[in-house]
């Protein structure tokens, strides 16, 4: 990371060994003036075995943190689809089943890679005595000259100039900085299946996986997509339900069952396919099903003195076209270039106040973005859904992953550092 020996590097810790901590670490693992500790609770990193999703704003935000991410991309096994097909499949009186939402050929190509592999590739140059596992951070407390001190489940403690939490939405940093004023309230489930491509293929037969591109289904109170990954020797199917009463906690021994996924999917027109996707899930399913939560309403801050989050730790909630890992990589690239420019400890409240400021307004907006689909597919307004409604929420989540300028955002960033530091 850094040549041992060399006095005054400004130390933080990373607390969260997936998606955004392990980005944070490769990406400043050759700043001269950091030294980076990134500490995961569980027993290795990258534990999760699920497909994740990088758009072409994630692409573009990893291309500007540094082109050489893009080769942990394929060399993780990426397979790039090259669009996306939505449609309403909900019994309903006023529209048809199958009702296309839209149809986003070639102009969203999506990277899916198996999370695993991008972790285990982005963190192989990292040195083992800056990556620590089985350390769960339970308390962080400030010391007198400025920094943190971290204590973990094991009883040990370390000592940081400041922490960056990357520890999900079920993580310690997130209460810490946002407080119980910010709470995720729980809302349903993920099922997800990963299956091998001719099984899937067989099973699926005209259904889906016939193009290079990702599927979804949708109707009320529940989204399904599918599509190919580890270069197209793999299927992913990925269904998210919405309990009827959200904020009673649920019980996430639920497995994958028929009959529940029945219940949950009542609502799906075509028999058909609702039951070849029933089928599929059964298949070499990720147990247990992944929790879902929302925010209740929008935060405040990112920071709290020498604490900031990123990621799923400062913004969860549902992510509906798959665009959660791109948000958590543009977080990274605006955190990196910033603490890339630290001297000295006592500029990291400047470089935090500069990330809150340049990141939240646009991270928040995807996520009201999502909110309004949330609001459409799963509120209990009435049976129908509009598709105009759908049509305009989920073209403004593709038009935050269009056109932007990753560069441009970065360079803004610094340009509120640099005033922010010298006032
Ligand atoms: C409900 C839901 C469904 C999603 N579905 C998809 C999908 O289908 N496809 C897709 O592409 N993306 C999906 N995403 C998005 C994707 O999962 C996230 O973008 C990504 O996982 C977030 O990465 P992260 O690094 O912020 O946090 P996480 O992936 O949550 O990682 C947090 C890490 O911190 C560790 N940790 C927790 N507490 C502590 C502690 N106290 N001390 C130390 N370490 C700790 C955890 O063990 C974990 O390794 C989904 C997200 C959610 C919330």
């Amino acid at each position: 990371m850094v040549a041992s020996g060399v006095e005054k590097r400004v130390r933080i810790a990373v607390v969260g060994g997936e998606l955004a901590g392990a980005i944070l670490v490769r990406a400043l693992m050759n700043c001269p003036n950091l030294d980076l500790q990134l500490y995961e609770a569980g027993a290795e990193f990258g534990e999760e075995d699920t497909a994740i999703e990088i758009g072409v704003a994630g692409e573009e935000a990893l291309q500007t943190i540094g082109s050489e991410l893009l080769s942990v991309l394929e060399n993780a096994g990426a397979s790039s689809l090259k669009s996306t097909r939505m449609v309403i499949s909900n019994t309903s009186t006023s529209i048809s089943v199958d009702t296309e939402i839209s149809d986003l050929a070639n102009d969203l190509p999506v990277h899916v890679v198996r999370k695993s592999s991008f972790i285990d590739v982005l963190l192989e140059p990292v040195p083992s005595a800056n990556l620590h596992t089985h350390r769960s951070v339970i308390s962080i407390h400030p010391s007198k000259n400025g920094g943190v001190h971290l204590h973990f489940q094991d009883g040990t403690a370390s000592y940081a100039d400041a922490v960056v939490g990357a520890d999900g939405f079920q993580g310690y940093t997130r209460q810490h900085v946002l407080g119980s004023d910010y709470p995720a309230l729980s809302a349903g489930r993920e099922y997800r299946a990963l299956v091998p491509i001719e099984e899937a293929r067989k099973l699926l037969g005209a259904i889906g996986l016939t193009e290079n591109r990702q599927y979804t289904w949708m109707g009320k109170g529940w989204l399904v997509r599918l599509g190919t990954f580890d270069r197209d020797r793999t299927a992913f199917c990925i269904a998210s339900h919405i309990d009827e009463k959200p904020g009673v906690s649920h019980d996430l021994r639920q497995t994958n069952d028929r009959t529940f996924l029945e219940k949950a999917f009542k609502g799906w027109g075509n028999q058909v396919v609702k039951n070849t996707i029933i089928s599929l899930l059964l298949q070499h399913p990720i147990t247990p099903p992944f929790p879902l939560y929302h925010h209740t309403h929008p935060i405040a801050s990112y920071i709290k003195s020498r604490v900031c989050v990123v990621g799923e730790a400062a913004n969860t909630g549902s992510h509906w076209d798959g665009s959660g890992p791109s948000q958590e990589i543009e977080d990274v690239l605006v955190l990196s270039a910033l603490l890339a420019e630290i001297r000295e400890s006592t500029e990291l409240e400047a470089v935090f106040k500069s990330y809150d400021e340049a990141r939240r307004p646009r991270r928040q907006a995807y996520s009201q973005a999502n909110v309004m689909i949330d609001a459409i597919l799963f509120e209990k307004t009435g049976a129908n859904i509009d598709p105009e409604q759908l049509r305009e929420a989920f073209a403004t989540t593709h038009a935050s992953e269009q056109n932007f300028e990753m560069e441009k955002y970065k360079l803004e960033a610094l340009k509120l550092y640099n005033k922010i530091n010298n006032s």
